[in-house]
């Protein structure tokens, strides 16, 4: 007993060491883009809340009223007694919204990846996966036992060579994310669906960060590429601009009532809470009916972006919510980070080995909830800091 213990201090010690070590740091929200951090009023520009929807009066509304009549709880797993109308209402909503024939709601973004893949791929079958994928989809590819097969990040070519030199009488699935999470590009779907197409691979699209945020009515990147029809198996969250908790998948009848009786994460964990469900399907049907939501997600990035480059400020070019200010040295982006948080700006320093080394950054992620005079603020400080570290001139 006391060994085990003994045993854990030094990994800790080792971790802490390597400047690795995390620590949860408690933040009272006052709305989608502030909070108190140790008793002071902080403006935050790191949450996934793209769209603001976790403070929307309708959304709330949904939640407390379904929590009322419904409970707090689902009870059971799905299968048991946990699935309910407000279930088939939101996965026709999604259905709908993602442009498939069904969809399927799990309990998170990272339990839906994990429950697709292993129902998806198995011993002796293929996986390509972009090098850059989340984390889910690297834990589902290793639980899965089907050979991995990793590309360079968005490299076409050499995902097509990684196909054609391999066997093909197998299972083949290609991962990919619609944007990426740490530098807010995105993946060449069209390219990615012709050559899924020609050599007669599944395609999956993880959109966890353009869900609520690109396309049509933030259908998606594939919808903003006009590739939607092409993905075989589309994923999203309900956790980011959705702004509740929850996974989903999208794609065809069949695809769904297999999953509904293979996905090992589906059908042995309990389904989520009526709140959570109700709130969702208003949350998704928002996007159509409140267009100034997306809308003003779409300038307030725009504008950030504008004085960070008019700065001086290298951006990669984008239109994402996901802005990287590349820092490269981890100790630079140390000390802006923590200076911006002196000023009551959070922006946390992204370091090795979430991101690559000498790739040490602050990642900006913009709400359409943050006011002009909050983007102004903060890319005039940043400028300003950046110049102080030598980072521009
Ligand atoms: C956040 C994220 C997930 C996990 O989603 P959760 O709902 O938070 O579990 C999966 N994939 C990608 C690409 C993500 O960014």
């Amino acid at each position: 007993m006391t060994d085990v213990y003994t045993g854990l201090k030094k990994k800790l010690d080792t971790i802490k060491k390597a400047s690795l070590y995390r620590k949860l740091l408690p933040i009272t929200f006052t709305c989608p883009t502030h909070g108190y951090i140790n008793g002071r009023d902080v403006l935050l520009f790191c949450t996934n809340n793209y769209l603001g929807l976790t403070h929307h009066p309708q959304v709330i509304e949904a939640s407390i009223r379904a929590t009322e009549r419904f409970g707090t709880g689902a009870g059971a797993s799905r299968l048991i007694s946990g699935h309910s109308h407000l279930y088939e209402e939101l996965e026709d909503t999604l259905a709908w919204f993602k442009g498939t024939e069904k969809a399927l709601v799990f309990s998170s973004g990272y339990t839906a990846n994990v429950g697709v893949i292993t129902a998806m791929a198995g011993k002796n079958d293929l996986i390509f996966s972009d090098r850059l994928v989340h984390a889910s989809i690297v834990d589902a590819c290793i639980l899965s036992r089907a050979e991995k097969r990793p590309f360079p990040h968005n490299d076409m070519d050499f995902l097509k060579n990684s196909i054609l030199s391999e066997k093909a009488n197998v299972q083949r699935l290609i991962v990919t994310e619609g944007v990426f999470s740490m530098d807010g590009d995105i993946a060449p779907l069209k390219e990615l669906a012709d050559i899924s197409l020609q050599n007669d691979c599944l395609l999956m699209v993880d959109d966890a960060h353009g869900t609520g945020v690109m396309g049509e009515g933030g259908r998606g990147t594939a919808d903003s590429l006009g590739v939607g029809k092409n993905i075989d198996i589309h994923i999203g969250t309900l956790s980011k601009a959705i702004g509740l908790v929850g996974g989903f998948v999208a794609g065809s009848r069949d695809l769904i009532l297999y999953l509904i009786n293979k996905a090992r994460s589906f059908v042995y964990t309990t389904a989520l809470p009526p709140g959570v469900i109700a709130a969702a399907t208003t949350a998704i049907k928002l996007l159509e009916t409140d267009p100034l939501l997306i809308k003003r997600l779409r300038s307030n990035i725009r504008l950030i972006r504008e004085i960070l480059v008019s700065g001086g400020v290298n951006l990669p070019p984008g239109e994402t919510p996901i802005i990287p200010v590349l820092l490269g040295n981890e100790r630079k982006a140390l000390n802006i980070s923590r200076a911006l948080l002196e000023n009551g700006i959070y922006i946390p320093a992204i370091r090795p080995p979430t991101v690559p080394k000498g790739m040490a950054r602050l990642r900006v992620t913009v709400s359409a909830a943050h006011l002009e005079t909050e983007l102004e603020k903060t890319a005039m400080l940043l400028i300003e800091l950046s110049r102080k570290e030598g980072i521009i001139d």
